[in-house]
């Protein structure tokens, strides 16, 4: 059994190989990391076509998700940290060792962790990590175990938990059924999404809106408004105003970008509902591949034909952009 190197690489030249392209891998790994921090810092990505940077790795360099969140926390990590930089340049730290502990390291305790994370093993170092930030210990994730369902793992403070557990006690209580934590999670998500989706209640409003057009027309064409009608037309008013104040929607604002506008009417709660089912809480940005962005948050409401050169609020000038795809746009304008 006692063979040296060099028999090794004679006797199984595949080993070699490996031994080589791992090598290999290694050195590409460091120079992708080098080369992001560049094009993070440059901003190039947006000119690309990309919104943000995870998706510029992820779709336009075609790396896997997990891949990109490695490459670019390890990447700013590293701008941060010099000594993680230093460590992973001189590939005393490979950059699977490095994002274990990016969620944590600081310029005070780099030293400590990255000789830890050097020679301990995964498990030994989520621990250490989970010391510092218990939080970090357990990273949130979704991971699909059949076709239709979601293994869910994250941690939660004590907190949370109890009140959990006290809706799943109500709800068992008020539907006389048991009700696991599923059940219970569903029924707090179909709340919120009720009362606080900007596209599901533009679909009830504009629903309600529709509804009372067709009932007015039936109304005039019988010539029989009765007073109960016109109380129910006052109510869908006055629900539509207290929804669209009362809850976090799509920022209308649009401020900022415009410095020499003063005077902009506010868009009405009947277009800013329009907007919403039309573009579905969704960034209607396209690359010029025609794939659309999927920010589904950090949304504006942007004219295509700006207020101070004659542009209106309604609804074909409107459209609904995520703040990076606002930006450029007027960037591009400008
Ligand atoms: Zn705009
Ligand atoms: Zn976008």
């Amino acid at each position: 059994m006692d063979k040296s190197n060099k028999d090794l690489f004679t006797d199984y030249p595949l080993h070699n190989k490996a031994l080589e392209l791992a090598k290999d891998f290694k050195r590409i790994e460091i120079e992708l990391v080098e080369i992001i921090q560049k094009i993070d810092a440059s901003k190039i990505f947006r000119k690309l076509d990309f919104a943000s940077l995870y998706e510029y790795v992820s779709q336009g360099l075609g790396l896997s998700e997990s891949v990109s969140y490695s490459l670019i926390n390890v990447s700013r990590k590293s701008m941060a940290v010099p000594e993680l930089k230093l460590a992973i340049v001189q590939g005393s730290l490979s950059i699977s060792q490095a994002k274990r502990i990016t969620s944590v390291i600081t310029n005070v305790n780099a030293s400590t962790l990255i000789a830890k994370a050097r020679v301990m093993t995964q498990k030994e170092i989520e621990k250490e990590v989970a010391k510092i930030n218990p939080k970090a210990g357990v990273p949130e994730r979704a991971r699909y175990i059949s076709e239709t369902r979601v293994e869910l793992r994250l941690s939660l403070k004590e907190e949370i938990i109890k009140n959990l557990r006290r809706i799943q006690d109500l709800e068992c209580q008020r539907t006389k059924t048991t009700c696991d934590l599923e059940k219970t999670l569903e029924v707090i998500i179909n709340d919120y999404i009720q009362k606080h989706d900007p596209v599901k209640k533009s679909e009830k409003v504009l629903h309600k809106l529709s509804l009372r057009t067709v009932n007015s027309n039936a109304n005039t064409k019988a010539d029989s408004g009765t007073n109960d009608d016109a109380n129910e037309n006052q109510q869908t008013q006055i629900q539509n105003t207290k929804m669209t104040e009362n809850s976090p929607r799509i920022n209308i604002k649009h401020e900022g970008s415009h410095p020499k506008i003063n005077q902009r009417v506010a868009i009405s709660s009947e277009i800013n509902h329009q907007v919403n089912q039309r573009d579905q809480g969704q960034c209607c940005y396209k690359n010029s591949q025609g794939a659309r962005c999927l920010n589904r948050r950090w949304l504006d409401v942007h004219h295509r034909k700006p207020i101070a050169n004659g542009g209106d609020n309604s609804l074909a000038n409107l459209i609904t952009l995520c703040k990076a795809h606002h930006q450029l746009q007027h960037e591009s304008e400008s």
